[in-house]
């Protein structure tokens, strides 16, 4: 029997004074690139389908994991449910001309400090302008933007503030205020939900829509943690706290929503947030609404 343990004590040793064979770090490259400088996305087009969604999500100030992941996957299988192409990526390199062409809406999800070079904002303003559709979610509506002036005027319209911090998550009732408009569709007069609630300095201006606004009777409004701003009330009609509200701007009436919603991964699980999420592509995209009635204010 001894033998029997011996003997493979016996061939490990041996094995391990045999010289280690080179594995990955001497291998051969497969693949040899020749000629142009290889884009961001690469042959990734060629197989798909448009329209097509970019969901970007570079952050460079408070970085939202889980609303970054739960946007992500979410917008994906809409996306894939509704035929639309998408690509995901946290590198603004994709904000050049040749690139961006592919894409019929920006989805900026989570974005938040100064993501953009100056030129790759000129870029994206440009493809805006030819009537591409535009979304901002949750985080890209923070106070980290105010360097990209087009951004924070034109398309998200508010300046943030703050939001509660003890409890930082409450369960708040969201009412629609744009009960007949496209990004609205489907939806019931009012809904329950959980987020991180968003205050602004004052609602966007009139060249906004306002499409759904927050009952502060229903959570409480303050912030006793931390910063300057303890009182985070807007007003007490829901019209007073937007929360989610569009745009169509310039010659080509280009369309942007921004919803302040989303800081959890659950909130893209609501049959609420899901619904409007789809409304918000095929809007934004203009597969719906090709009258642009949800353009009038
Ligand atoms: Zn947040």
């Amino acid at each position: 029997m001894k033998l029997l343990y011996l003997l493979p004590c016996v061939f490990l040793t041996a094995c391990s004074s045999l010289k280690p064979e080179p594995l990955l770090a001497a291998a051969e490259p497969t693949v040899t690139v020749i000629g142009e400088e290889v884009t961001t996305t690469g042959r990734y087009f060629e197989f798909v389908p448009t329209p097509s969604i970019l969901i970007f999500s570079e952050t460079r100030n408070w970085r939202h994991e889980e609303g970054i992941a739960g946007a992500n996957l979410a917008i994906m299988k809409a996306a894939k449910e509704m035929g639309y192409g998408y690509f995901t990526t946290e590198h603004s390199g994709i904000f050049n001309e040749k690139d961006l062409a592919r894409f019929n809406v920006v989805v900026f999800n989570n974005m938040t400090g100064d993501a953009l070079t100056p030129e790759q904002e000129m870029v994206f303003a440009k493809w805006q302008s030819k009537g591409n559709g535009t979304v901002l979610i949750h985080g890209s509506g923070d106070a980290s933007h105010q360097d990209w002036d087009f951004y924070h005027n034109e398309l998200l319209g508010a300046t943030f503030v703050s939001h509660p911090a003890a409890p930082q998550f409450q369960e708040a009732r969201v009412e629609v205020l744009g009960p007949t408009h496209p990004v609205m569709a489907g939806m019931p007069k009012d809904f329950m939900a959980i987020d991180e609630w968003y205050t602004f300095e004052a609602p966007p201006s009139d060249d906004f829509i306002v499409l759904a606004g927050l009952d502060e009777s229903t959570y409480s409004p303050l912030n006793t943690v931390y910063g300057d701003i303890s009182d985070l009330r807007m007003g007490p009609k829901t019209s007073d706290h937007p929360i989610i509200w569009a745009r169509c701007l310039g010659d080509n009436q280009a369309r942007s929503v921004y919803t302040a919603m989303g800081h959890r991964y659950e909130t893209y699980e609501t049959p609420e947030a899901l619904l409007i999420l789809k409304n918000t592509l095929n809007w934004t995209a203009k597969i719906t609404d090709p009258q642009s009635l949800g353009c009038a204010k």
